[in-house]
């Protein structure tokens, strides 16, 4: 059984297809710059190399039909017939109060994905075209929409509400719904694994850290509480995202520059484009040159670093009261998977929670999970590479299964 899991951004697909029967990874790529002049496609197969071409790509539908013209070829493609993918799987990014879990899609589905749109409006547009696009060229494939909401859904009511007046609950559904579930949900299957034990008997903190990033409070296989919020800019420091400041700043520079910005989308943008480290150092959003500028001798590189380690604690220390205690510490996505300074930053003193790393094993990159905690350390710590590509996937396969 093979599946086909599609990530689509405003103006890029990225695919990975799937063999179930041993869940290996047989064909994967992005199209960047859809839209734009020039586009790029980088591909690869379990057999072939890394290709990379640029060309003209004007829509998903243009995108998509590249992608499975590539995986149909006769050459180095990985299918001889359309008919052999099974499902596809489509990351969406917010759910809403619609979707709880996976759905296959339908016409109801895809109106009620639409009245999720104002929530993730640089996201849930660009995966509808992606599903409109793959009706197009795969009309006879069932689709499954997987959300990043969906594993936050375990969140209790006095975590998720806002303290604000309950009729915008009750009207706007304005709460509390998280994201990068798909990554959380695999990582904590995996720690199990690592662990030796079921997800049932575990307490576990998980730091997706990447250009969005995460914390997640998993107490037996269900999340209890997550730093991001309605929307993707609560929480932790991040590239370009702000994550959590006191409200009271926006109204504050909306009343004190009142020409540069005159509505709601040019304070989203500050917020979630120019904050974060980029908003901080001046210099990048990205932790790699943040570092190289910090070596340098950039200040404000080192603040903005400082900022994100500090906030990353915070969280940790205010999960590990919430849990009581934890069994697990989890750090995955580009950063937590990369680099050891950030590692070590937010690890340092927080012997008082039993969270103890060996410098060594901390240090020594490998590209694949890992224990970095000492022997004596109460909490087990891991750095765990996500996969989330791979958890549309089995989510794609189980909503199809049970449907048919
Ligand atoms: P993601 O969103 O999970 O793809 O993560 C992307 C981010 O990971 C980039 O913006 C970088 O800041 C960070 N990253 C990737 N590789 C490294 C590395 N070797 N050291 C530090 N940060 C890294």
């Amino acid at each position: 059984m093979k599946i086909l899991s599609v990530n689509c951004g405003s103006s890029s697909v990225k695919y990975s297809l799937f063999e179930m029967k041993n869940e290996k990874k047989i064909a994967w790529g992005v199209v960047e710059c859809i839209g734009l002049r020039e586009a790029c496609y980088v591909k690869q197969t379990i057999n072939s190399k890394e290709t990379k071409n640029s060309l003209r790509i004007a829509n998903h539908t243009e995108a998509l039909k590249l992608i499975i013209e590539s995986l149909l070829d006769k050459e180095n493609g990985s299918i001889s017939d359309i008919s052999e993918i099974c499902v596809v799987g489509h990351r969406i990014v917010h759910g809403g109060n619609k979707f709880s879990k996976a759905v296959l899609v339908t016409e109801k589905m895809k109106r009620e994905l639409k009245e999720c749109f104002a929530l993730a409006p640089l996201h849930n547009p660009a995966h509808y075209a992606g599903i409109i696009a793959v009706e197009k060229m795969l009309p006879k494939i069932p689709s499954v929409l997987v959300f990043d909401t969906a594993f936050h859904q375990t969140i209790p009511d006095y975590a998720y509400m806002y303290a604000i007046p309950y009729e915008y609950y009750k009207k706007d559904h304005i709460r509390k719904y998280g994201f990068h579930g798909s990554s959380h949900k695999y990582v904590s299957q995996i720690a199990a694994t690592m662990l030796g034990k079921s997800l049932n008997k575990l307490k576990l903190i998980i730091a997706h850290l990447g250009n969005g990033s995460s914390i997640t409070a998993v107490k037996k296989g269900k999340v209890i509480d997550t730093s991001m919020g309605f929307t993707p800019l609560q929480g932790v420091v991040m590239g370009t995202r702000c994550g959590d400041i006191d409200p009271a700043i926006i109204c504050y520079i909306l009343n004190k520059y009142p020409q540069q910005y005159k509505d709601a989308n040019s304070l989203s943008s500050l917020m979630n484009n120019e904050s974060g480290l980029l908003g901080v150092s001046g210099v990048s959003s990205d932790v790699r040159t943040i570092l190289k500028m910090i070596r340098m001798g950039n200040k404000r590189s080192k603040l903005a670093f400082e900022m994100l380690c500090y906030s990353v604690k915070k969280y940790i220390g205010s999960y590990h009261g919430i849990l009581n205690g934890i069994d697990g510490l989890i750090f995955t996505a580009g950063i937590g998977e990369n680099s050891p300074i950030v590692r070590k930053l937010i690890c340092k003193n927080l012997h008082a929670l039993g969270i103890e790393i060996d410098t060594n094993k901390n240090n020594t990159y490998s590209n694949e999970q890992k224990f970095i905690s000492t022997p004596e350390s109460r909490v087990k710590v891991m750095v765990i590479p996500t996969n989330e590509e791979l958890m549309i996937a089995r989510e794609a396969k189980i909503c199809f299964q049970s449907a048919h």
